[in-house]
């Protein structure tokens, strides 16, 4: 297959909020229980091992309109829990036995009640991950708290989850987290073979899929884009930074590419890629999860990070992929994004670094504006960039 056919078969996927693949897996599956959860980071290894297909739950997508869901939410926060409350409320969610809620941030916090009181019949668990970094304080917390998220999914699937389910998951995850590794490695050293709206889509496609089908996923896409041959243009390299949990629209990924920039690292889809290594399969299982999260865990806006200053990860990733600029999109209202922001900016202006910022919406439709920022901005790195 052509990159271009794999792209639209991940496409496909993005595009059927109704689910069609979880369908698929449950008839595949019967009695197999499917839990959703929202970003960012869940352990999806645990529910793998539970013999369950982990859902990533990624808002509307701009697909849907928003009736129901704006009555619950005041109207100064982000885009993503009013469309997941409308999807729920239309009845798209009834193949979800679960839900996982992430302590990513308090409008997913306060989502999580609203689950409770709206769905009593579902499944719901906060996943509250360590504050404090110590393996024998927050380790020991985490520990505890996949124990009892393990033992919660034994109990719903009707069968234990044994150290050695859990193995296998973490095995197939690790192979998962090196397909993705190597395939930001492909659009770092030539961003116009593996381009990034066809990677985003690719990526995206782990939401839905089976962990081993969504690593074929990759591994094909990165064969096929090896095996392709396009021409290489004078855009500007940039990393794009605070798309971590609302997701920017289709759109603005093609806009930024079709305005002159190769983005050559991203923090979109970031629940796939939260770990950077390898999660152990020596010893406890579970104890090896809490370590790696602590160990770890990509550098991010909603990450507890004593140990570092905030943009030392940026610049390392700026300094990594050898960018020349960096774009700053996160969804509007979005708390953890843009309070973050000050202090990467910082960061960028000491080492001289070039940046831009937008924000948008993830059911945004006009991107004339960004095309002509972003148009601008990569034409100022080509015309006065030192490099
Ligand atoms: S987009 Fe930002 S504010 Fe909204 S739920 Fe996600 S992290 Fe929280």
């Amino acid at each position: 297959m052509t990159p271009e056919q794999i792209a639209e078969k991940a496409d496909a996927l993005y595009h059927d909020l109704d689910l069609g693949r979880v369908k698929q897996f449950r008839d595949e599956h019967p009695g197999a229980k499917v839990i959703g959860y929202l970003p960012i980071y869940a352990p999806r290894e645990v529910v793998d091992a539970a013999g369950m297909l982990p859902v990533g739950i990624t808002g509307g997508r701009g697909q849907i309109e928003i009736i129901r869901g704006d009555a619950y939410f005041q109207s100064y926060i982000c885009q993503i829990p009013r469309s997941t409350i409308e999807l729920a409320l239309s009845g798209r969610f009834q193949l979800i036995d679960g839900f996982l809620f992430p302590s990513t941030c308090d409008v997913i916090r306060n989502l999580s009640g609203m689950w409770r009181v709206l769905f009593p019949e579902k499944y719901v668990r906060y996943v509250d991950v360590p504050q404090n970094f110590d393996p024998k304080v927050g380790g020991k917390f985490f520990r505890g708290e996949l124990g009892h998220l393990r033992d919660d999914l034994a109990k719903l699937g009707g069968r234990p989850v044994t150290d050695d389910d859990l193995r296998r998951s973490i095995v197939k995850y690790n192979e998962n987290r090196s397909a993705v590794s190597d395939l930001f490695a492909l659009r770092n050293a030539a961003p116009w073979r593996a381009l990034a709206l066809e990677s985003y889509l690719v990526l995206f496609a782990g939401n839905v899929l089976p962990v081993e089908e969504h690593t074929t996923l990759i591994r094909d896409y990165i064969a096929a884009v090896n095996a392709s041959d396009r021409p290489m243009r004078d855009n500007a390299r940039v990393v794009t930074i605070g798309s971590f949990c609302e997701q920017p629209p289709l759109g603005l990924i093609k806009t930024l590419e079709m305005a002159g920039c190769y983005i050559v690292w991203d923090d979109m889809t970031l629940s796939k890629r939260w770990l950077t290594q390898e999660i152990s399969t020596e010893g406890d299982p579970l104890t090896a999860i809490a370590e790696a999260f602590l160990t770890h865990s990509h550098s991010n806006a909603v990450l507890y990070e004593p140990r570092r200053e905030k943009g030392d990860a940026l610049m390392d990733i700026v300094r990594r992929t050898k960018a020349e600029g960096v774009v700053f999109a996160a969804p509007s209202f979005c708390d953890p994004a843009l309070l973050e922001q000050p202090m990467l900016t910082e960061a960028l202006d000491r080492e001289q670094i070039p940046w831009t910022a937008f924000k948008y919406s993830e059911n945004l439709g006009q991107f004339q504006v960004i095309r002509e920022q972003a148009g601008t901005f990569a034409d100022s790195i080509k015309l006065w960039s030192p490099a």
